[in-house]
């Protein structure tokens, strides 16, 4: 067997030394450098890493108090400084942990799956090794559905109700934040628990990445391969991350060509549409979506509120309802942040010992507000860009290639990029259907002409908090 390979280092989320201890060293020195010194030691200092889960760090604090108050002052820029280390981080989670300073913690989200069925199964630990622990909030029964993901939804509870195959795969996509992985938990949770002889493995692309080239070097890729395919349900998250990793990108789509074979079912999630996948080839993009493509809306008011009140319904609530119904009206970008604002609120009427009323929301949440009130379309910025260089509107859309009208182009693709949540070819669209690539590049060089000009930078910043305001 090949246990020497699987067992020597996996990638374990509590892993305590390797490269993740690393990055997290050099964001903790960034920081340090950037703010007061009583306040690093204080705050910063104290915080442990614990987890990379898919695209989100765990960092653990020694006490609720300091978590709160390092979320609500410095998540964005940690978020930023890992970003800066692992281009795929894209949130930051702050756990509370009592334990006094700990080099790690078990991630809180690692408990142990329901009880196996079956005895002898010497070699089901190991297998499951190369799967990504689920969270155990992440239930169906902890989903509260509505238009925006009855879809979804319904595709994930078919997934788990037949033992053949329905549809293949189920191709689920959208936003972040909006239940993804969430209902990918969910799956894998109810097949443990009701089918246990099925084998169902949920991986993030990123560990499906790692383990295949840890395969790779050390020549094992043929146990690598049969570990995926003697599942019977493979989930992988968030696939855009396969995207552009040539070798990687090869041997998934072989693992996954071989288990559709097999009838295995196959639940994937991406941010994007198959059609919409940056990076990957066509054959594996239309392959991609022969099953059942299935998006998840944003939210709406009414599932906002829906999902507010199914998680305030358990805990005595001290917030009430007239609070509920203004975060459900202000927090419009997605569960993630409708469910931090929730609790920010509730612990700082736990610490206030006051009951929270619109006010200490409006108080506690400024940042949010603010970030959920931005809302700026590409066709604003068009016209704001097309005004300041007193170019024509049209023009945004048209194939000139004269300098005076290129440029203000790109600057106006780079502001969308940077001001809105659109991917690269949804801003190639809206820019006279042009490829994804030269959105890109535009990305690019503005970037560097900003670095090389000040004058330029000073313009386009300008621009930039013209849109804001
Ligand atoms: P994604 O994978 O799409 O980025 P997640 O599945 O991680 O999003 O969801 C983000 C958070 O929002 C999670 O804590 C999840 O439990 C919660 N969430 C999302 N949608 C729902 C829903 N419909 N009902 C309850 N909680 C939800
Ligand atoms: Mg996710």
């Amino acid at each position: 067997m090949n246990v020497q390979v699987w067992g020597d280092k996996p990638m374990r989320e509590d892993d305590t030394s390797g490269p993740l201890q690393t990055h997290w060293a050099r964001v903790r020195a960034a920081l340090k450098s950037e703010i007061d010194e009583v306040l690093y030691r204080n705050w910063i200092k104290p915080l442990t890493f614990v987890a990379l889960r898919g695209s989100e760090v765990v960092l653990a604090a020694p006490a609720q108090f300091k978590r709160d108050w390092v979320e609500s002052r410095f998540a964005d820029r940690l978020r930023e400084l890992w970003a800066a280390e692992c281009p795929t981080v894209r949130a930051i989670a702050i756990i509370v942990d009592g334990r006094k300073a700990p080099v790690a913690v078990k991630p809180a989200v690692e408990i142990a799956p329901p009880p196996r069925v079956e005895p002898a199964a010497p070699a089901i630990d190991e297998r499951d090794d190369i799967g990504s622990p689920l969270d155990p909030r992440f239930t169906f029964e902890n989903f509260v559905v509505g238009k925006p993901n009855e879809l979804a939804f319904a595709a994930a509870r078919r997934v788990t109700e037949s033992n053949g195959v329905t549809f293949n795969p189920l191709f689920l996509y959208g936003g972040v934040g909006l239940g993804k992985t969430h209902l990918m938990h969910a799956i894998a949770w109810h097949i443990r628990a009701r089918q246990p002889r099925r084998r169902v493995i949920y991986l993030s692309a990123e560990k499906f990445m790692y383990q295949f080239i840890r395969a790779l070097r050390f020549k094992d890729t043929v146990s690598f391969k049969e570990q995926f395919r003697s599942v019977d349900v493979l989930m992988v998250d968030d696939v855009q991350f396969i995207g552009g990793r040539d070798s990687t990108q090869e041997e998934f789509f072989h693992t996954f060509n071989a288990l559709i074979d097999q009838n295995r079912q196959i639940v994937l999630s991406a941010d994007k549409s198959p059609s919409d996948l940056e990076g990957i080839e066509e054959r594996v993009r239309s392959r991609l979506g022969w099953g059942l493509v299935a998006d998840i809306h944003p939210t709406t008011y009414e599932l906002r509120l829906g999902i507010l009140q199914a998680k305030t319904e358990n805990s005595k609530s001290i917030v009430p309802p007239k609070v509920l119904e203004f975060l459900a009206h202000r927090i419009t970008s997605n569960v993630r942040e409708l469910e931090g604002a929730l609790n920010r609120i509730a612990a700082h009427a736990t610490l206030v010992g006051r009951p929270v009323t619109i006010e200490t929301a409006h108080e506690v949440l400024h940042d949010l507000l603010r970030a959920n009130d931005r809302r700026v379309t590409i066709e604003e910025i068009q016209k704001r860009v097309a005004e300041h260089f007193n170019i024509r509107l049209a023009d945004m859309h048209s194939a000139r290639r004269a300098r005076a009208v290129a440029r203000p182009r790109q600057v106006a693709m780079y502001l969308a990029k940077q001001l809105t949540s659109r991917s690269l070819p949804e801003i190639g669209r809206k820019f006279g259907g042009r490829d994804h690539t030269t959105v890109m590049h535009a990305v690019r060089k503005i970037e560097e002409l900003k670095t090389g000009d000040k004058q330029f930078a000073d313009d386009v910043d300008l621009l930039r908090r013209m849109l804001e305001a």
